[in-house]
């Protein structure tokens, strides 16, 4: 049976989030509101203020959250994970706060599948204590997100790896402490066994970042995605994550929880959203009438409640399937099709409520003193991180496609006439005035 209920005692955690957030955590995204400042371990006085709350969170017990008990989290299950994440959402600070920012999250869960115990102590703990921060390496500025089109590669020389190439799109390296890049190392392997992943410290010699390449809401400049050269960077055997020829695996490993989680923060964000719809359609008058009044901002709002409900109960669903893999009463796979579906529905839901919400407010919704111009102008970003939506449209089509059996004739299993003629025969005397080259007489 599909169940969303919580126990008490979380719901008491879940309504302490809710206050916190809004008190705690909206404060710091008036007070730092530039793109990276959550990520930025040199900002000393934002640290300041974000530790004693980073306390706080880890008193409740409410810490890194998003890794199970076999890795070291509390293991509360993608349910409550998700209904953790709903609040986290509203705050751009928020997974900063409680220790669940992406890409960290990822990172810190393929390091506690994968890393050596050396690689964990020296890894994963600051990762986990929030000490660093950490970037994901993988797509190319020719090739993409296609492991298939890689072509950063590392060769072994000696007792090193050295790794050539470049990769583009690298979130937050210029503030990592360290890097996972995945690399071509058996050239001619099969696909999935063709590349390795390395851990590779920012302080190693070699690794030039060309550009922090911007998108909507950066300052010019100011931007997060590195487009990176690895020029000749030589780094330690015992830096490859996972097993040589992994790490295909490896990144797959990091990209379903990723999904989900950025999915679950989704709709608290798109809640935020119709909050402010709803607030300012009951605020303003407009030709002798509140806006609410006017048919048009009914639409709206009626077609985003619907449309976050949708999106809300198909991103619980799917994080009830994952806890029932777990439980080992769902198959392995169980969950992949759903996790695309979130992913696949996310950016468009996303950009629909935004969007709606900024026309509601009208010039003061675009203006940059309310957040839905930023929202709604970084809505692609979303589409893209992770891998690009149509990618998942198509692999989930493919899916339902592989198990759909051809029409056994001319006609489809549900043309009228051909059924009619199959019923006709069950039960010659039941209708003997029936057409069979048509609909029913
Ligand atoms: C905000 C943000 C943060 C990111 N952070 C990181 C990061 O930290 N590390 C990292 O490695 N990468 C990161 N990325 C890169 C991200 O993974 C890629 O943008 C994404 O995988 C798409 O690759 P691409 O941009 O090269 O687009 P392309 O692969 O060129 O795709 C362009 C378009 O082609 C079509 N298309 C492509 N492939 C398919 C397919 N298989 N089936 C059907 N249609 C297809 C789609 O219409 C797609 O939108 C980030 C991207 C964004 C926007």
């Amino acid at each position: 049976m599909i169940d969303f209920s919580v126990e008490p005692l979380f719901q008491a955690k879940l309504d302490w989030m809710n206050i916190f957030v809004r008190e705690e955590c909206e404060t710091m995204d008036l007070l730092w509101p530039e793109t990276g400042a959550c990520f930025d371990t040199k900002n000393e006085s934002a640290r300041k203020h974000l530790r004693p709350l980073q306390d706080q969170v880890k008193a409740q017990g409410l810490w890194a959250c998003h890794l199970g008990p076999h890795l070291g989290g509390p293991g509360y299950g993608q349910i409550k994970l998700g209904l953790m994440n709903e609040i986290i959402g509203r705050s751009n600070w928020a997974p900063t706060v409680f220790g669940t920012a992406a890409p960290d999250t990822g990172n810190a869960e393929i390091l506690a599948m994968f890393g050596t115990p050396e690689q964990k102590a020296k890894y994963l703990e600051p990762l986990m204590a929030g000490d660093i921060v950490s970037c994901f390496s993988m797509t190319e500025p020719q090739g993409g997100a296609d492991p298939g089109e890689f072509t950063c590669k590392a060769t072994l020389d000696g007792n090193e790896w050295v790794i050539e190439g470049e990769k583009w799109f690298s979130s937050n390296a210029k503030l990592a402490a360290f890097l996972l890049v995945i690399c071509v190392t058996d050239p001619d392997a099969p696909l999935t066994s063709r590349m390795s992943m390395f851990i590779v410290p920012t302080e190693t010699p070699g690794i030039n970042i060309l550009r922090n390449v911007g998108i909507p809401g950066d300052l010019p400049g100011d931007g997060h995605h590195a487009h990176i050269r690895y020029e000749k960077v030589r780094i330690p055997l015992d830096h490859m994550l996972g097993e040589r020829g992994g790490g295909f695996k490896v990144a797959q490993a990091r990209l379903g929880g990723g999904r989900i989680h950025h999915a679950m923060r989704t709709v608290g964000k798109c809640q935020r959203f119709i909050d402010m719809m709803l607030e300012r359609a009951v605020s303003r008058r407009t030709r002798g009438r509140m806006l609410g009044d006017h048919q048009f901002v009914q639409g709206k709002i009626a077609d985003s409640v619907i449309q976050l409900e949708q999106f809300r109960l198909l991103v619980l669903k799917t994080a009830w399937i994952i806890d029932e893999i777990e439980a080992g009463r769902m198959a392995h796979g169980a969950a992949r099709n759903h996790i695309g579906m979130c992913k696949v529905a996310m950016a468009s839901v996303y950009g629909d409520i935004a969007g709606r919400a900024l026309e509601v407010h009208g010039s003061l919704g675009i203006s940059q003193d309310m957040p839905l111009g930023a929202a709604f102008g970084g809505y692609m970003s979303l589409a893209f991180a992770d891998g690009p939506t149509d990618a998942h449209r198509s692999q989930l089509a493919r899916a339902y496609l592989k198990q759909t059996k051809p029409a056994p004739g001319m006609f489809p299993t549900e043309h009228i006439p051909t059924r009619l003629a199959a019923a006709k025969a069950r039960y010659p005397n039941a209708r003997p005035d029936a057409k069979t080259d048509g609909g029913p007489a």
